[in-house]
């Protein structure tokens, strides 16, 4: 434990000295040393183990440190770490056939990318080089990455410091019942009218200008609101009508985290472009990529694409790929994350909305959830206005990690993510110490 201390201490300094951090005021950030993880859990430099009720950034979909896909990166790191894009490689071939495999329809190209955003990015290009038009959708309370395009798709307040006003990209609303934006009072009513808001969006933008319609299958950070009934094949049929590309961003909802190998599976609907990353190989090297339907790979079958990455297909990344999807396969994982969904994770936390009258929606599915504390069930105001956070927001996630738990925590959610290879043991654990925490939310209610 002292040289782990002595260790995490180091790291710690030289973090504070040397590293620039993701979306932060430098100086406001407080990076804890986390120095070995396993499963479910991380253990940080002072002997403590935690929960990681995060998946990190709900990318370790087969837990911490799994032997055979750290195997395979051995194995692949010994016989060749790297290749360029042009040439044939066993590791990207056989990592873009499992994917193929997967994905509905007849989405049976990959073109791999090193992350979600510049997944994104590249799928944008495809469908205005494909359709030969500029404009693109995207709704509000999304999130598709932080590179230029992909944080103008994003339809959250990261968005706001780096719209320069000119990215083509146009919001919509969808739908999201608990705080409707149609007034509507039922799930038929907010499909209904969340369909025509986005048909009569396109008519009056002018149908011929846009390109693709990019959509979270399950919008993730910005609230796990699981579509409506009927909405995403409502989309589907919105954009044969004008000819628009429809991209599904799979990024954070793809790779078994709602219980299918893709959302969309839930929703009997089958996009033009599914965009992945996170999941695909669990984040142990990073690796994103674009499944591709037939019609869009043949506008490129002699017209060059006009795109490309010197780590396409990485081969450490694509061979963790291949371990990653031959895991969760042989090891059932993806049955595992819906059967823990349906069965003890969803009716848990519906359990705490029971017993806590801060909780003013629990939703999801899989091993995607989230809570939304409220401090007036009735008016439905938030722990914490939209875009920032609040004391008691703070005090609880400080309390979680206490507690031994890693949440993640937006705005005035809580969301509960953990490793698809979660066991029901540890969900029982995260479930009581997210109980013991919720006396701090109720402490506000009436506030
Ligand atoms: N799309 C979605 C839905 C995401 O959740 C994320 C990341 O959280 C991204 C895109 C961006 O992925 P990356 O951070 O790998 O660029």
């Amino acid at each position: 434990l002292e040289d782990a201390r002595a260790e995490g201490e180091r790291a710690y300094e030289l973090d504070r000295a040397h590293v620039f951090h993701s979306w932060s005021a430098q100086s406001q950030i407080d990076p804890r040393p986390i120095l070995a993880s396993e499963g479910s859990y991380v253990w940080d430099g002072t002997g403590n183990r935690l929960l990681d009720f995060a998946s990190q950034l709900v990318n370790i979909n087969i837990g911490h440190q799994h032997p055979k896909v750290i195997a395979a990166i051995q194995d692949q790191a010994a016989k060749l770490c790297t290749i360029a894009p042009q040439y044939a490689n066993d590791a990207r071939s056989e990592a873009a056939r499992l994917i193929a495999e997967r994905t509905p329809g007849d989405l049976n190209k990959v073109f791999f990318t090193n992350g979600g955003a510049d997944a994104n990015e590249h799928a944008i290009r495809m469908a205005r080089h494909h359709t030969r038009r500029y404009k693109v959708l995207s709704r509000y309370r999304s999130y598709h990455g932080g590179t230029d395009t992909a944080i103008n798709l994003t339809g959250d307040p990261r968005r706001w410091p780096n719209d320069y006003g000119n990215s083509g990209v146009v919001h919509f609303h969808g739908p999201f019942l608990y705080r409707s934006q149609f007034h509507a009072e039922n799930e038929q009513q907010e499909t209904e009218r969340a369909l025509a808001h986005l048909d009569q969006l396109i008519r009056f933008e002018g149908p011929d200008s846009f390109a693709a319609i990019i959509l979270e299958s399950v919008p993730g950070t910005a609230g796990v609101m699981v579509p409506t009934p009927g909405y995403l094949a409502g989309v589907r049929e919105i954009c044969d009508r004008y000819g628009i590309v429809y991209i599904a961003d799979e990024v954070m909802a793809g790779f078994g985290r709602t219980g299918k190998w893709f959302a969309v599976e839930h929703f009997n609907v089958v996009p033009d472009l599914i965009t992945f990353a996170k999941g695909v190989n669990s984040g142990y090297v990073p690796l994103g990529g674009i499944a591709i339907s037939e019609k869009i790979a043949a506008t490129f079958a002699n017209r060059p694409f006009p795109g490309g990455l010197t780590y396409s297909g990485h081969p450490l990344a694509t061979a963790a790929a291949v371990a990653t999807i031959n895991v969760m396969e042989d090891e059932r994982i993806v049955e595992n994350a819906a059967r823990i969904g349906s069965e003890i994770l969803g009716p848990g936390l519906r359990g705490l909305a029971d017993r806590h009258p801060s909780i003013g929606e629990v939703r999801g599915l899989g091993v995607l959830w989230a809570i939304e504390l409220v401090i007036d069930r009735a008016t439905k105001e938030p722990l914490a206005p939209y875009g920032s956070s609040s004391p008691a927001m703070n005090e609880i996630i400080a309390a979680c990690k206490a507690g031994g738990l890693l949440p993640m925590a937006n705005f005035n959610r809580i969301h509960a993510v953990p490793p698809c290879t979660v066991t029901e043991a540890e969900v029982r654990e995260g479930l009581a110490i997210l109980d013991s925490v919720l006396d701090i939310a109720d402490s506000h209610v009436g506030s």
